[in-house]
């Protein structure tokens, strides 16, 4: 640590500034971060990108280390996603693996920019309306089973354009957990000669181990599967900024590249979205693939499979409560319980559960574009800490239900409830609200109570958000979180 006094005094601040976060540690928040419990997986982390910082990623041949260690990072792929002969790139997460292997499958499919569309589930991240408004392609989202939530091979092949160049599906989902039919999806790809997208982002990096025979193939052993995403920042325990993404051939991965050297500079050539960028989440999670192995990994596996199954078995166990689908791996959602007598609102009892210590995650209801509903949910990431605080979460979630069982779903702030009821009655334009400027939405968040300079602590009231989620259109909602997080990151 450094010992001279300004940088003693900027570094006290910054952990002051820390000290307001959620904790990042300990199991508490059941989103966003993965936590391995392994502290010295973090030291380690922590010294490799460390050791990279001043390293420019853009240019490998001159900062060789960069490719020595993505070689071994995509060896460690290949091998435990059962593509021997795929290649790859790591990239910054998620989002810019998926938007990648959308890029690809179209270069490679050599369709004009501005045309084509993908297929994908209801269920599918969000990075994929990412990708297609980028790219300027039309996604297709295919409702899922509402029972089991995972997409059927029938509705996918249903939604098929002349114009569709790819695939896609999840293994497992984000809002639920399940996995779609990947073998069967395959034989629809491979019969369709389209090529398919895994998306493993979430949970690729624990599936790999995941003690259950009954588990589907779900990856490069699935014929007819042309690229897979999995993240690092995820059951991979890196810190954010690393992910793998994997084609079953070099052409389609070559589709990815963006090169050129038709300019008066250096020749132009990056595998990924950014020009100049850090080794750090490359280095971070080589070091820790070389700490933990397949075994280490193995044991981290076993216990979130362990605390999944304890705690998905006791939200059973809750009158007015169940899991939704049927969750492969290390993610579920629950919902309220129609065919239970006293319904237990999902969103409400998060928030009970969140006043007992634990941050969930609330989650809109969704209608698909047949008609039929995703009900609202609450989602749960289980990460190997988790083991350590099971028995107070069950705890909680019990004692949560037993709260408010009964109760209503909550109502959206009044001035959104009223501005839905304008929209719905027509007497309000929703093209006028879409065209509305900064300041007057931000004067509709304030008037809602939502005001991204009020509390200070930046701490939301989800639950009556997502209310408004769902009672609202939602280019009407998303406009308006825009404007909330626009503001609550600049100066007033
Ligand atoms: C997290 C996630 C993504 C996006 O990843 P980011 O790292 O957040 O950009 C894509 N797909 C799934 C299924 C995910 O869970």
């Amino acid at each position: 640590m450094t010992a001279d006094p300004r940088s003693v005094r900027i570094l006290a601040e910054l952990e002051s500034l820390r000290d307001n976060d959620a904790p990042t540690h300990g199991g508490r928040v059941l989103s966003y971060v993965y936590d391995s419990g392994l502290a010295e997986l973090d030291e380690l982390a922590a010294a490799a990108a460390r050791l990279v910082q001043p390293v420019n990623g853009l240019d490998p041949t001159v900062f060789t280390s960069v490719a020595a260690m993505e070689r071994e990072v995509i060896t460690f792929g290949r091998k435990i996603f059962h593509g021997d002969q795929t290649v790859g790139s790591v990239t910054s997460g998620g989002t810019e693996s998926c938007l990648l292997a959308v890029k690809a499958a179209r270069d490679h499919a050599g369709i004009a920019a501005g045309s084509g569309s993908i297929v994908v589930p209801s269920t599918a991240h969000a990075a994929f309306d990412k990708a297609a408004k980028l790219l300027g392609v039309q996604i297709i989202r295919v409702p899922v089973d509402v029972g089991t939530t995972a997409v059927t091979v029938g509705a996918v092949e249903a939604a098929l354009r002349d114009d569709t160049f790819l695939i896609v599906a999840s293994a497992p989902n984000y809002p639920t957990g399940t996995a779609d039919p990947v073998v069967e999806l395959g034989e629809l790809a491979l019969a369709r000669e389209l090529p398919l997208h895994v998306d493993a982002c979430l949970g690729g990096f624990a599936l790999a181990w995941w003690p259950d025979e009954s588990l589907p193939p779900w990856d490069f052993r699935v014929p007819g599967v042309t690229s897979l995403s999995a993240d690092l920042h995820k059951y991979g325990y890196t810190p954010k900024g690393a992910s793998l993404l994997l084609h079953s051939d070099r052409d389609r991965h070559r589709a990815q590249y963006f090169a050129t050297t038709d300019w008066p500079g250096y020749p132009v050539v990056n595998p990924t979205l950014l020009g100049s960028r850090s080794a750090a989440g490359l280095a971070a999670s080589w070091a820790i693939i070389e700490y933990l192995g397949e075994d280490g990994f193995r044991n981290l596996v076993v216990r979130v499979a362990d605390s999944s199954r304890r705690l998905t078995k006791a939200i059973d166990g809750i009158d007015g409560l169940r899991v939704v689908g049927e969750p492969v791996g290390p993610v579920f959602a629950v919902a309220s319980d129609p065919t239970s007598g006293t319904v237990v609102d999902t969103h409400r009892w998060s928030e009970a559960v969140s006043k007992r210590g634990f941050a969930l995650q609330v989650q809109p209801g969704y209608t698909q574009t047949d008609g039929t509903v995703l009900p609202p949910t609450t989602h749960l990431t289980i990460t190997p800490v988790t083991e350590q605080i099971v028995d107070e979460l069950v705890e909680a979630f019990v004692a949560a239900a037993d709260e408010v069982r009964g109760l209503p779903a909550q109502e959206p702030p009044q001035a959104l409830a009223e501005l839905a009821e304008l929209l719905a009655g027509g007497s309000l334009d929703i093209d006028t609200v879409l065209g509305l400027p900064s300041e007057a939405t931000a004067a509709a968040l304030v008037a809602a109570g939502v005001d991204p300079h009020g509390g200070g602590s930046g701490e939301l009231d989800m639950p009556a958000i997502v209310a408004a989620v769902q009672a609202l259109p939602r280019s009407v909602t998303a406009k308006m979180l825009a404007e909330f997080l626009a503001s609550f990151t600049n100066p007033a």
